[in-house]
């Protein structure tokens, strides 16, 4: 389905992001990762790529950084020798309630969720332009959409980033770029860990399915945003929440 086209992905060193990564590849892709932390992780993620015989990459580059994203985009660019698609699924969450939020706690979720996914989308858009194709997808999160109580940093950067995407879909229609959201409901990944399992629960509850999603029921969704079958599709946002939304 995505033969010889070339992707990145951002947060790729674990859940989400990884799971994401890795079924690009087995639907053809050749695959670059950026990650901040987990060195073995990304490079064992590469290793996987390139065991289904497509070529892999892990860059150590800090999203929030605008120049870590251009210096990547030419390296992935360089390496692969082209550049179709990008997925910004980097995120982190510091939750807290609003009256005791430090501002530390603002400023980091913004620079990674939503800094991190403008950083992105900014050094593609001329290369995607100019090829006149391209497809995002950028990961938000149903909280985006509804607010989480002890989230306003986090549903706040989400939100920015659907209307990132929304914008950004009607300044790249006209080059034949697609710019869709993907919000998951929870997924089981390293960032929802520390949760109590009262609150997993709870959240097992919200859903009609009665289950906590996989980071694979994501990536599915991606890879056909990816594919020629999703071609008309853009300016969309796409919840996989198991129903936990309505
Ligand atoms: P994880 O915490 O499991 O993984 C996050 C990934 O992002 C890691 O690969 C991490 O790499 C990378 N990352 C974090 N900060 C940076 C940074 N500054 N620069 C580069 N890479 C960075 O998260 P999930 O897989 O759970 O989440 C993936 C996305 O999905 C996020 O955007 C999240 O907000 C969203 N989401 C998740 C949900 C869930 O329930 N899990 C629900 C809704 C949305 P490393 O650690 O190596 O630095």
């Amino acid at each position: 389905m995505l033969e010889g086209k070339n992707a990145i992905v951002t947060g790729g060193s674990l859940g989400i992001g990884t799971a994401i990564a890795l079924d690009l590849a087995r639907n053809g892709a050749n695959v670059a990762i950026n990650y901040r932390r987990h060195d073995k992780e990304a490079k064992d993620v590469v290793a996987q790529i390139e065991k289904m015989g497509r070529k892999g990459l892990a860059v150590k580059a800090d999203v929030s950084s605008f120049e870590d994203a251009r210096k990547m985009v030419a390296e992935v660019k360089d390496n692969f020798g082209g550049i179709d698609i990008l997925v910004c699924n980097a995120g982190i969450n510091r939750d807290s309630v609003i009256w005791k939020m430090e501002e530390k706690q603002w400023d980091e979720v913004m620079a990674t969720d939503l800094k991190g996914t403008f950083n992105y989308c900014r050094a593609v858009a001329p290369l995607f332009r100019e090829q006149k194709s391209g497809r995002i997808i950028n990961i938000a999160s149903i909280n985006a959409l509804r607010g989480k109580f002890g989230q306003t940093n986090y549903s706040a950067a989400k939100a920015g980033v659907v209307g990132l995407s929304k914008a950004l879909a009607k300044e790249l229609g006209r080059s034949n770029v697609n710019v869709n959201v993907v919000c998951p409901g929870m997924i089981e990944t390293e960032m929802m860990a520390k949760i109590p399992e009262e609150f997993k629960q709870k959240a097992r509850d919200e859903t009609v399915l009665g289950r906590i999603g996989a980071p694979e029921d994501v990536a599915s969704v991606v890879s056909f945003l990816c594919s020629e079958g999703a071609r008309h599709i853009t300016g969309e946002v796409i919840k996989v929440d198991g129903g936990q939304y309505i």
